[in-house]
């Protein structure tokens, strides 16, 4: 099975994502976790490219398509291989990232970034996406705390780009609610990791 973690900055998917991993390895199974944009040599060579301070600002069309170039080399050496092989895959951020980051309320058009993710993956989509929603105050405290520590964000973007993206996730999990399930990330790590499990149970049976 394919599951990813999809939010803002400062949700708390890479932890839960850990987390859920751990949990699953421990119930027995085979799991590969990995994330976007990286996850293989190329991607995270793409990753830099997208996320270096000094580097080029990419254009909403450009990101999304350097998105998908990375995505589609994960896919392809790292995804489908794992998951034919019968791992379980935790992926931190896929598709719904771009969605979310470069679609949207005037940006680029959903159908458009299908297109390309259809391009670039044959549209492989996740089994199960965990969407992980934290109240704004949260994030930037979390934040506050992460850039202390000096981390790797796209730069420039303002408390109102980061209401778009979370108004945009919401969209697609209201749309999509066989695939998504939406997750409270306003608890510890640990109440939300409970919910975490809840969710990949009922959705999944694991
Ligand atoms: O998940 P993580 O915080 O590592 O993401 C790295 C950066 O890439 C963040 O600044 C995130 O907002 C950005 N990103 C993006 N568009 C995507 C995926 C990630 O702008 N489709």
């Amino acid at each position: 099975k394919f599951i990813t973690l999809e939010g803002g900055e400062g949700a708390g998917k890479s932890t839960q994502a850990r987390l859920l991993a751990d949990a699953l390895q421990a119930a027995g199974y085979e799991v590969v976790v990995t994330r976007e944009p990286g996850g293989t040599p190329g991607a995270e060579a793409i990753r830099h490219l997208l996320l270096d301070p000094q580097g080029t600002a990419w254009s909403l069309r450009s990101e999304a398509l350097l998105f998908a170039a990375a995505r589609a080399n994960h896919v392809e050496t790292l995804i489908r291989p794992a998951l034919e092989r019968g791992a379980i895959v935790v992926c931190d951020r896929y598709i719904d990232s771009t969605r979310a980051y470069q679609g949207g309320e005037g940006r680029l058009p959903d159908a458009e970034i299908m297109a390309i993710h259809r391009l670039g993956t044959e549209g492989f989509m996740p089994h199960l996406t965990l969407l992980v929603e934290v109240d704004p105050a949260t994030v930037t405290a979390r934040l506050a705390l992460r850039d202390a520590e000096g981390s790797d964000r796209i730069g420039g973007r303002d408390a109102d780009f980061h209401a778009k993206v979370a108004r945009r996730f919401a969209a697609i999990a209201a749309t999509e609610p066989e695939r998504v399930a939406v997750i409270d990330g306003n608890g510890s790590a640990q109440t939300v990791h409970v919910a975490v499990l809840a969710a990949v149970r009922a959705r999944l049976g694991l």
